[in-house]
């Protein structure tokens, strides 16, 4: 089952890629090719048009100029693409992996997003959040002082990273919101930074999950948790075990792992960041 987070459509999603094999054969119409036409009708908002195609109101307002006040007028034509993301007209000299580095998505997700073609002008990079300060290139996940270390003490390989990838036998990609780190049942798992503990329970797709409110607007999320250690409300250290490696929910591999995932605050949600700028051993 798909999980649908606040931004970036974040996504649980079952199995691993392969991708590669595919090339050109079955690859999809490039993403800007796949464009829906919206015109505004009377009582319609920006967030209502957006949430009807399930998208979320930035990528309209990258897309369209005209609706980047926030504000869409009855009459007025949009452009809405097959998921989130930002259009963008591709530097000469970069290729599309440099495009992908400098977009932290996966370049062979960013090849077949955009139809397998070698050399395109101009590319849809999925899961990127258009914002009018960060038009031309977003700024890099930064290191927070409040988050450190690593959520697991022994050595605990990635099965699954962040980002968008295209699950076996499905169509679309989808957005891996956290990454899965491999541990044996039972292995205790740590916060990385002092924080309030903002959900302990069961929810969907994370099954048991540990939700953390950290300051600087930061959140971690502690997944597919066996048990969990902490109540809402409590005060919990760096390096306080807040529930031990399970099964529980949706995981994407049979193999038991921690879904960890690191959020920022925005006005439109917490957005998810790619964990792996955070950890530190
Ligand atoms: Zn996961």
């Amino acid at each position: 089952m798909q999980y649908r987070g606040w931004l970036l459509a974040g996504m649980l999603s079952f199995g691993m890629m392969p991708l590669a094999q595919s090339a050109e054969v079955g690859c999809p119409a490039p993403a800007l090719s796949r464009m829906a036409r919206h015109t505004v009708k009377s009582g319609e908002s920006l967030e209502s048009i957006a949430s009807r195609y399930n998208l979320i109101p930035a990528t309209l307002m990258g897309l369209n100029p005209n609706v980047r006040s926030g504000k869409a007028t009855v009459g007025q034509q949009l452009m809405i693409p097959p998921y989130n993301g930002i259009r963008v007209e591709v530097p000469s000299g970069q290729s599309l992996k440099d495009l992908a580095a400098r977009y932290r998505v996966r370049p062979d997700v960013l090849y077949e997003v955009n139809g397998c073609q070698r050399s395109p002008k101009v590319v849809f990079v999925p899961g990127v959040n258009w914002s009018p300060n960060e038009a031309t290139a977003p700024t890099l996940v930064g290191v927070s002082s409040v988050l450190s270390g690593s959520p697991l003490s022994g050595s605990a390989p990635i099965a699954l990273g962040f980002g968008w990838y295209l699950p076996n036998g499905a169509t679309k990609p989808v957005f891996h919101s956290g990454i899965d780190l491999l541990a044996s049942l039972g292995t205790p798992a740590q916060a990385i930074g002092e924080g309030t503990v903002a959900f302990a329970g069961n929810q969907g797709a994370y099954g048991n999950l540990v939700v953390i409110n950290h300051q600087q607007g930061y959140q971690t999320r502690y997944a597919q948790l066996a048990r969990i250690n902490v109540k809402v409300g409590q005060k919990i250290k760096r390096g306080t075990t807040i529930g031990t490696v399970g099964q529980t929910g949706t995981p994407t591999t049979s193999q038991p792992h921690l879904h960890f995932e690191v959020r920022s605050n925005s006005k439109l949600g917490w957005v998810a960041e790619d964990p792996i700028a955070f950890i530190r051993k």
